[in-house]
């Protein structure tokens, strides 16, 4: 299934009417890429290169996009999509909070689903939906963070949350000044903060003569920018509760 169709089924958004081009010939959608093999699949579409997404964009043969990707394309629902995840079967939920997120981190939906995140609001709304990866299993998920992909393979994170918490015990236990719950010197949900998933220097100089606290470090060293900014909600102080909030996108 294609990303369009998996959140127009789950949050139950008919296609659009077909309005194809007028010389129709055997295409595929310019936005996710299905194949469109007969009008009736078909909704005639020209951006102009002015579109800031122009460059992602798969001109075919005809220019169309298919009927799921052009029910999505109005204003309200690119707005309401841009902090969601969407399971074809369970339906849309909200990804605004922390609270959603270590949610949708813990006990993510029944796949295929789309997980959208737009770190600011935006002026305009952002097309992401087409360009998102489909998560077709709850153990490797996908994120389309703004224009970037991030990958979250979940036993790693489990894994990655219960070592950065034994890595600041260990520094705690060998005199280093700690508060928080890993060993970095900063977890943000902005990704390209500085120091964002950077080790502490004072904890790598530790780790030069800890062999358990060296092995961790290298193993928190493998983590993916999807899984950091996964641990910036899961290793906060005060972690809020799961929030599994369903969504209406209209
Ligand atoms: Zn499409």
């Amino acid at each position: 299934m294609f990303t369009s169709e998996i959140i127009c089924k789950g949050a139950q958004i008919q296609p659009a009417d077909p309005s194809p081009p007028k010389r129709f010939t055997p295409t595929w959608c310019m936005t996710c890429g299905r194949p469109l093999e007969t009008p009736e699949q078909s909704v005639a579409w020209n951006p102009s290169s002015s579109f800031t997404d122009w460059q992602y964009l798969q001109p075919g043969p005809c220019r169309a996009v298919c009927t799921y990707c052009a029910a999505l394309m109005t204003k309200s629902r690119l707005t309401n999509l841009s902090k969601s995840v969407v399971s074809a079967s369970d339906g849309a939920f909200a990804l605004v909070k922390d609270a959603h997120l270590a949610w949708f981190f813990q006990e993510p939906p029944e796949p295929p689903f789309v997980a959208m995140f737009a770190p600011q609001s935006q002026k305009r709304p952002i097309h992401m939906f087409w360009r998102a990866t489909p998560t077709l299993h709850r153990n490797l998920i996908h994120v389309q963070f703004s224009g970037t992909s991030l990958t979250i393979r979940r036993p790693v994170l489990e894994k990655a949350v219960v070592q950065a918490e034994k890595a600041a015990f260990l520094a705690r236990d060998n005199g280093i000044r700690l508060t928080a719950h890993h060993p970095f010197e900063s977890l943000t949900r902005k990704l390209n903060a500085i120091n964002h998933g950077t080790i502490r220097a004072n904890i790598e100089l530790l780790a030069c003569k800890n062999h358990e606290l060296q092995e961790i470090l290298t193993f928190l060293k493998t983590l993916t920018t999807g899984e950091l900014w996964a641990m910036s909600v899961l290793c906060k102080a005060n972690p809020e509760a799961p929030l599994r909030e369903p969504v209406i996108i209209h």
